[in-house]
């Protein structure tokens, strides 16, 4: 495992054109502070391909940072996601964030050839060989439709042996869940590097509406804290960067290999937390 720490910033591919613009302003800023890669997420059953593949080269030509897209396999066929696999290999992109993807309600979940990330991944190397460098998502709280834990553990691992380079986890506010986690995979002979996911504090509500649904856990004395702001949304952000900041410095501390900013398309409140790791720029 390499000893490099890396970092890397998350987008979604905007709707609108303002979106858009907002979206390459965020990246501009942030490809100054040397990043080791971008990513872009990908909306299952192919909802966001075509704005998915438009950012991502246009990310990874205009500001010269590597940019990874997310390609997800529930609802897309094997024919769709050859054709995707083959136009970012001749596009000169060589990482990739591989994942099964959350379908909207409504469609089935076995729609689809590959069922799961580990068939994604394996289907990859099938199609590409070592081309790309391949992200799996790691879940320190386990994924929300695991049986339990060790069945979670079980997958990550079935991922990694289909031939994953590394991990990025899923956020989490209590680094405990990771170096758990963590140790294990070890324990479970997968020594690939698993990068922090690291969500930044905005706003209360919709983090709790979204760690409800993806399985994140608020611990309660931060909740509590968070709840007793109210609206007072300039308390709710200092706050956020406090909490998550020191979590940050724990979890390089304790050995994490880098960190993986979910940005929500904005830079500054991951750039916040940047500075007061004083990381590299
Ligand atoms: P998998 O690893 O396939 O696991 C899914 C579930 O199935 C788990 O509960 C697992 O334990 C279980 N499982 C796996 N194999 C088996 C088996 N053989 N039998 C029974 N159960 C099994 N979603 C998007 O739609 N687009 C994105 O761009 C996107 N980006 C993400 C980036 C990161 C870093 C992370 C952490 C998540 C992202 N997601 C994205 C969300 C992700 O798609 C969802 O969490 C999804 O529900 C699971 O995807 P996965 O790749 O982890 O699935």
């Amino acid at each position: 495992m390499s000893q490099e720490r890396r970092y890397s910033f998350e987008f979604f591919p905007a709707k609108t054109e303002a979106g858009h613009a907002k979206l390459l302003a965020t990246a501009h800023q942030l490809a100054s502070y040397q990043p080791d890669f971008f990513s872009c997420t990908y909306g299952a059953g192919g909802s966001t391909r075509d704005r998915t593949v438009n950012t991502v080269l246009q990310l990874d030509s205009e500001t010269k940072v590597q940019t990874a897209p997310h390609i997800s396999c529930i609802g897309d066929s094997k024919a769709d996601l050859r054709v995707l696999l083959s136009h970012y290999k001749q596009a000169g992109i060589t990482r990739i964030v591989a994942l099964r993807g959350d379908l909207p309600s409504g469609m089935g979940m076995s729609s689809g050839e590959l069922r799961y990330a580990n068939d994604l991944v394996g289907f990859i190397r099938e199609e590409t060989g070592s081309h790309f460098h391949i992200e799996v998502a790691a879940y320190p709280e386990m994924h929300p439709q695991a049986r339990n834990f060790e069945d979670d553990l079980a997958n990550f691992v079935r991922k990694a042996k289909a031939g994953a380079n590394s991990a990025i986890t899923q956020y989490f506010f209590n680094a405990d869940s990771y170096f758990y986690f963590v140790e294990r995979v070890r324990k479970m002979g997968v020594d690939i590097p698993v990068v922090p996911g690291i969500m930044p504090i905005t706003n209360y509500s919709k983090l709790a509406r979204f760690s409800d649904a993806c399985g994140a856990e608020i611990p309660r004395w931060v909740r509590k804290q968070l709840e007793a702001y109210g609206d007072d949304i300039e308390s709710i952000q200092s706050y956020g960067e406090q909490v998550v900041s020191e979590m940050c410095e724990r979890l390089l501390q304790g050995g994490a290999p880098g960190l993986h900013f979910y940005t929500l398309n904005q830079a500054e409140p991951s750039l916040a937390i940047w500075n007061n790791l004083k990381l590299p720029r």
